[in-house]
């Protein structure tokens, strides 16, 4: 280890920190950054999931590769390492946070089981965060280890274009860096969105960039947004025993399927959370006991509503993290509406041998497999001979909110929309999980439905599951829809008795039919 780190302190080191030539420094580098001679093959700004990806991929096929990362502190000062959202502020915490979540529920069901626990069992945020912040802090160290291994060379600092090749880099202490590439990588990922017209939203909230990294409880909390990372926060929040409200604009996780977006909410509903529905917030302010005070207007009364609480997380959506990139100096054109980078089929950008993937991208998921998955393409592409494109269809995704949601291609409401009512038959089934019996859980917002067109053998559109595990269930289901499986196919699959996922191969009733689609006996 002690020699590791010594090898990684000796490779910021080795580096060339050239202070600008000339006024701005940017002429000077970009004259001298032409084709043979320009610092690397590949220039990867970001090292998030995207970027880390690609850079790794290049490296492995023999090139010489840079990844600038450099994390911006969020208005409260929250900062963090090497590895991006995903594994700082994202997918690795939240999932961690989740867990905790559900554990509690299992202590809840070990009485049942047999099992004598005092009830009931206080939950210790500082101990949960802390042993979460050190596993993040041990997956920054390990991709710092995998650059380092793979010879890829890792700068802190800020990047920002000087001219098409070439990309000025400034460090935390100000020194910059000039770095001239072939090709260069735009993964840059975005950022949480603050509600800049409230008052008070910056100054008193906080966003998914901090709650993973509070040392201390959030407490009474409100929640603003009703999307993934809102329901997935107010979910985990909810489950360590915390009071938490969240306030919806309009409708629950916009863009997926409406009846299992509903479901999401009955259930968190109905274990604790607090829905203000058709409300927006326009004032926090913090009053003498310290506490927040939160206005908002209420759309369906007309009224103007109160509350107090000690914590206000703005899940309001995010901004690409363009603005300090000086695209325009390169010449990548983005999207006027939403910043983010406009790219073809190849990711490439408006220039040629300027490419962007993940999160900062006009048009892509979100999500961390697909920022992985575009990334390892591009460098097989750029470098390994590959033509292979990533395709973005049927990608399947999870929200986990405590009862998980997974679902992949259609939801029932575009199927419709694509095909037509009449050419769309739906399967479905609300089922009870084994292990719900014994403790004697409620199981009615457990369903599953599977999306098909009408025709024999009535190819499958999409899959929605609603249940615990969904992740791992969808995961493998995703396999044979993304193969084009249909119907009568699913119905072949033997399942694997007693589980969750074996509801989806025993799938008979459809809406069609009127049936009661309940599961009973095995
Ligand atoms: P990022 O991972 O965001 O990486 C970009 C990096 O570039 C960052 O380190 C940033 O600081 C750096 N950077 C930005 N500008 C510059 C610059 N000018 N110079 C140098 N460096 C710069 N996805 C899932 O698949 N599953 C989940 O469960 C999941 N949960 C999530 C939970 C939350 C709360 C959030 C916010 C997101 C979640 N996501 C999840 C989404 C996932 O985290 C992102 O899709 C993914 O991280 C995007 O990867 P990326 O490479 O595009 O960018
Ligand atoms: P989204 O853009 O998906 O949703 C934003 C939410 O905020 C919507 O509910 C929106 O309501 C609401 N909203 C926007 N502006 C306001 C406002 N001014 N006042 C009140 N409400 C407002 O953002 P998220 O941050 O939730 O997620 C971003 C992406 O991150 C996701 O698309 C997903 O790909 C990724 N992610 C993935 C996860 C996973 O894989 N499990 C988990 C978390 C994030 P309305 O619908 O009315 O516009």
């Amino acid at each position: 280890m002690a020699a590791m780190a010594a090898g990684l302190r000796g490779l910021g080191g080795r580096f060339r920190w050239r202070m600008p030539a000339v006024a701005g420094g940017v002429r000077g580098a970009a004259q001298g950054a032409v084709a043979g001679q320009r610092d690397y093959d590949l220039l990867v700004i970001g090292g998030g999931s995207g970027g880390l990806a690609c850079a790794k991929e290049a490296a492995q096929l023999g090139r010489k590769v840079a990844v600038v990362d450099y994390v911006e502190p969020s208005p409260r000062g929250t900062r963090w390492g090497l590895g991006g959202t995903c594994v700082n502020v994202g997918c690795i915490p939240k999932k961690l946070m989740h867990q905790a979540a559900l554990l509690g529920g299992l202590i809840r069901d070990a009485p049942h089981y047999g099992w004598e626990v005092a009830q009931p069992v206080p939950h210790d945020w500082r101990k949960m965060a802390e042993a979460v912040q050190n596993h993040v802090k041990s997956l920054n160290w390990g991709h710092r280890v995998q650059l380092h291994d793979r010879k890829v060379k890792y700068f802190n600092v800020k990047a920002g274009f000087v001219d098409k090749h070439t990309v000025r880099g400034v460090a935390k202490g100000g020194k910059e860096i000039l770095l001239s590439a072939d090709h260069i990588v735009i993964a840059t990922g975005g950022r949480p969105r603050y509600p800049a017209h409230i008052e008070g939203a910056l100054e008193y909230g906080i966003t998914s960039d901090d709650i993973f990294w509070l040392k201390e409880s959030p407490g009474k909390t409100l929640v603003v947004g009703a999307s993934y990372v809102a329901l997935e926060c107010a979910g985990f929040l909810t489950g360590i025993g915390l009071d938490v409200t969240v306030m919806m604009r309009s409708i629950p996780l916009r863009g997926f399927d409406q009846q299992m977006s509903s479901l999401v909410t009955e259930h968190m509903a109905s274990h604790g959370t607090r829905f203000l529905r058709g409300c927006t917030p326009s004032q926090v302010r913090r009053l003498l006991d310290g506490q927040l005070q939160v206005t908002w207007e209420d759309h369906t009364t007309g009224k103007e509503g109160t509350g107090t609480f000690n914590t206000v997380l703005w899940a309001v959506g995010r901004v690409p993290d363009t603005r300090s990139l000086n695209l325009e100096k390169a010449g990548v054109d983005t999207s006027p509406n939403t910043q983010k980078i406009l790219v073809d089929s190849r990711e490439a950008t408006s220039v040629p041998h300027i490419y962007a993937i993940g999160d900062v991208v006009e048009g892509r998921p979100e999500l961390t497999p697909t920022a992985v998955m575009a990334g390892r393409l591009l460098a097989q592409r750029l470098f390994g001979g590959s033509s292979d494109l990533m395709d973005y269809d049927k990608v399947p995704t999870t929200v986990f909110t405590p009862l998980e949601y997974g679902c992949v291609g259609l939801s029932e409401e575009e199927a419709v929309a694509r095909h037509g009512q009449e050419h769309v038959e739906v399967y479905h089934a609300h089922y009870k999980p084994l292990e719900f019996t014994v403790p004697g859980r409620d199981a009615s917002q457990c369903y599953v439905k599977m999306v098909c067109l009408r025709e024999p053998p009535q190819p499958v559109l999409g899959l929605h599951f609603l249940g615990p595990n969904a992740g791992e269930v969808t995961q493998g289901f995703a396999l044979g829809i993304k193969c084009g499986a249909s119907y009568v196919q699913v119905m072949q699959t033997v399942g694997i008795h007693p589980t969750c996922s074996e509801e989806v191969v025993k799938l008979r009733i459809s809406k069609r039919s009127g049936l009661d689609p309940t599961v009973t006996g095995c």
